[in-house]
């Protein structure tokens, strides 16, 4: 039965896929800016459709995403719609890191229309891997989580810092062969740059953008209302990193598992999220499970940051536990002093 269902996923997501083809103004292969030859639909979001296509240039495959403005739109939503991709744009195109989407190119189509030019991930997201397959044996979710921590770890490194906020399967794309083998996390849509304006260490940044992002995967802080906008930081990317691993462990979501967007605004879920359950099956590790108690600690002040949670024993080869990550990098000398 299982085996059938997941040809049946499979077949539907396909017949998507051709009806989506049918229907784009771009499938006759076109070459775009002189540069990129589309291939073939790969799929399709709210705003935007994503071709694979061949840089000619540099020879190499391409994941070229087309964001298609709506005629219909009055001009202040287009302008607003332009403004947040190119933000989007701006943030994504500094980010160069092994376990993060490249993003190398964008340009103009026509008045309504323009694309951006991304690294080519074969594989599937995270999320269609799960629909498939339930759950992941924790040797491997540890290692995809391990490979998010770096590219979070990263993402708080470079200056100034950048929060992800709509961190959850769907953007954290899987290399080909092995689930765990090579991740990317990709889509900055939502991201926030935590510079000198907008950001103190010590309380976090104003949340502006309350009512985006993915409610299963974001933090108690982000759902409280009032006339004092809650302050937010990296940690909220440390909780999501808790729910996905819960996620990926026991194949169903820690918090609201079968209700709607609208329920759990509805419901005050997240806000009602101060301890999470563990499911009997399948046998999980203590470290693994106290992990996830770390990521999901309510108070955020209680809660690690990311460049705290990189330090996490949990996510550290045996060898390395009880040790700084960073005594790595050290010489010798320095070392032995
Ligand atoms: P998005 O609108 O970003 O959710 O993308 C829609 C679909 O396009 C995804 O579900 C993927 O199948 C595909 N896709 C997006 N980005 C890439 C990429 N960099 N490489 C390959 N496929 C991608």
């Amino acid at each position: 039965m299982e085996k059938l269902e997941r040809e049946r996923n499979l077949h539907i997501r396909e017949l998507k896929r051709i009806h989506n083809e049918d229907n784009s103004r771009f499938n006759h292969h076109p070459v775009l800016n002189d540069r990129y030859l589309l291939l073939s639909l790969l799929g399709k979001g709210g705003f935007s459709e994503v071709h694979k296509g061949f840089d000619l240039q540099e020879q190499r495959y391409v994941a070229c995403k087309i964001h298609q403005l709506n005629k219909e739109w009055k001009d202040d939503k287009k302008a607003n719609y332009i403004k947040h991709a190119l933000r989007e744009y701006n943030i994504h195109k500094k980010l160069e890191q092994a376990r993060i989407v490249r993003l190398f190119d964008v340009f103009e189509i026509d008045n309504n229309s323009f694309c951006t030019v991304l690294e080519y991930c074969d594989g599937n997201d995270l999320d269609f891997y799960l629909k498939q397959n339930k759950s992941i044996p924790e040797k491997e979710a540890r290692s995809i989580i391990v490979q998010t921590v770096s590219a979070l770890r990263y993402l708080n490194q470079i200056n100034p810092p950048v929060i992800h906020y709509d961190l959850k399967p769907g953007n954290i794309l899987l290399g080909t062969g092995s689930v765990s083998g090579e991740i990317k996390i990709t889509d900055f849509g939502l991201s926030k740059i935590m510079d000198n304006d907008s950001y103190n260490p010590d309380n976090g940044m104003d949340l502006t953008s309350q009512g985006a992002g993915t409610y299963w995967y974001l933090p108690p802080e982000c759902f409280v209302v009032g006339k004092d906008p809650p302050k937010i930081s990296s940690k909220v990317d440390v909780w999501s990193v808790g729910v996905i691993f819960y996620q990926c462990l026991f194949g169903k979501k820690p918090f609201g598992h079968n209700l709607s967007q609208a329920a759990i605004l509805e419901e005050n879920t997240i806000l009602k999220a101060t301890e999470v359950q563990f499911p009997q099956k399948p046998p999980t590790t203590n470290e693994a499970k106290a992990f996830i108690r770390r990521c999901l600690k309510y108070k955020k002040e209680e809660r690690p940051d990311v460049l705290c949670l990189a330090e996490d024993d949990y996510l550290k080869p045996p060898a390395m536990k009880g040790k700084r990550q960073f005594e790595d990098f050290l010489p010798k000398k320095s070392q032995e002093a």
